[in-house]
């Protein structure tokens, strides 16, 4: 497939009407080899951030064995995509059969689950046709954590609460040998304390409940970079999850994961954007919404952008965009800093859309199409080329 050196030479090339999306497989080749060599445990990529196969095999190339998949869909992606890879079935609210095929048809042996009914829905579909129970299931008792360091908070649906995770871990222990807890502390946590409150959660959990502990997965969480949302280094995180993993009164080869999504696959995409119209300070563009821009309408978030016209001079401004569709929701407010002079039929990059951003795409309205191109330079923002000094701590900052 062919290689374009950068988004300018792909705007040359095709002057395209729609989005192109712009894929850095070696960007995210370098995010899968800092987890599989600096993560002190076994990192899962969880899968919704980013299905595409290609980007699955980038992954499991350069030594991400294990994946998180939450949908029958997914296992059966990942499955076809990777034959070899461990897939784990992380949702705590799966139907029977979806469980079923998971474990009988794909290998799937692990599952999380966060109540009793979901623990005898798991045993009753990994039954065997004789009725015996399964012998070698991996479960994982999903705690529910705080998600006050995080942008985007994953507290409130799934997780038993401490009052009850006890009776679930011993109920659950008499139905495996090989029994987890995870958590998730919502979705780019800017502050490695986050892991710290929710292990300490693990640790009350434990000790409540007196069993043993083979293994204990941080989830998500892990942030990238965005404009205005400058993380701590990644190292911080991984090193005060060991020192706390440690001190718990697990098994002494008890085994730490984490699935992070975010942060193998943001840097992976970018996309290529045309101005339709500009009224003042609002750009019409042909992504929104409904389309890769998502986060950027309903969380308000950053992304990078770059006018791709070499011909515009003027200083930046800040720009709103509207997406293609006749919703007034498809409106994301930015502020996006463009050259002012930037006009209709210009081109833009939009950076950092390689996690939930092409992965949202709907063809609401028709618009939906993007062609798909491979180019060789680097992303516009990344934790994982060598370039970032480490940040003030009043550099750390979040959007809101
Ligand atoms: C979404 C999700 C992840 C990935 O979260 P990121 O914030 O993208 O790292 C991991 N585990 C579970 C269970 C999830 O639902």
């Amino acid at each position: 497939m062919h290689i374009y050196p950068d988004a300018k030479s792909v705007v040359r090339d095709l002057t395209p009407d729609e989005p192109v999306i712009l894929n850095r497989p070696h960007a995210a080749a370098r995010a899968a080899r800092f987890f599989v060599d600096k993560f002190p445990g076994k990192s899962l990529y969880a899968v919704k951030a980013n299905p595409s196969p290609e980007l699955l095999q980038t992954l499991w190339d350069n030594g991400i064995t294990h994946y998180d998949v939450a949908s029958i869909a997914e296992v059966r992606l990942a499955r076809t995509t990777l034959p070899d890879a461990t897939l784990c079935f992380m949702h705590p609210v799966k139907t029977a059969r979806a469980i079923r095929e998971a474990y009988h048809n794909h290998g799937v042996k692990t599952f999380s689950l966060d109540t009793t009914e979901e623990l005898e829905k798991i045993v009753d579909a990994c039954r065997d046709d004789e009725g015996n129970a399964a012998s070698d299931l991996r479960l994982l008792v999903r705690l529910r954590v705080s998600s006050e360091y995080s942008e985007l908070s994953l507290a409130s649906k799934f997780g038993a609460e401490l009052g009850e995770a006890a009776a679930l871990l011993q109920l659950t222990r008499q139905h495996c040998d090989w029994l987890g807890i995870c958590f998730h502390v919502g979705s780019q946590a800017m502050s490695p304390f986050a892991y710290v409150t929710a292990l300490d959660r693990v640790r009350a959990a434990i000790a409540e409940a007196s069993v043993v502990i083979d293994m204990v997965d941080v989830g998500g969480g892990f942030p990238s970079i965005y404009p205005g949302m400058e993380p701590p280094p990644l190292e911080d995180y991984f090193k005060i999850i060991h020192q706390h993993f440690y001190a718990l009164p697990i098994a002494y080869n008890a085994e730490l994961w984490c699935e992070p999504g975010r942060a193998l696959c943001a840097e992976y995409s970018s996309m290529i954007v045309r101005v339709d119209k500009r009224r003042g300070d609002e750009l019409y563009i042909n992504d929104g919404a409904y389309g890769a821009l998502y986060d950027a309408a309903h969380v308000a978030w950053k992304f990078p952008v770059e006018a791709l016209e070499d011909d515009l001079r003027d200083a930046d401004a800040d720009f709103a965009f509207y997406g293609p569709t006749c919703d007034d929701a498809d409106y994301m407010q930015g502020p996006f800093p463009l050259p002012s002079d930037i006009q209709a039929g210009d081109y833009i990059e939009i950076g950092m859309l390689g996690a939930y951003g092409t992965a949202m795409k709907t063809g609401f309205n028709g618009f939906g199409d993007a062609e798909q191109v491979l180019v060789a330079d680097e992303p516009m923002l990344s934790l994982y080329d060598g370039s970032r000094v480490r940040p003030e701590a009043d550099n750390v900052v979040s959007l809101r």
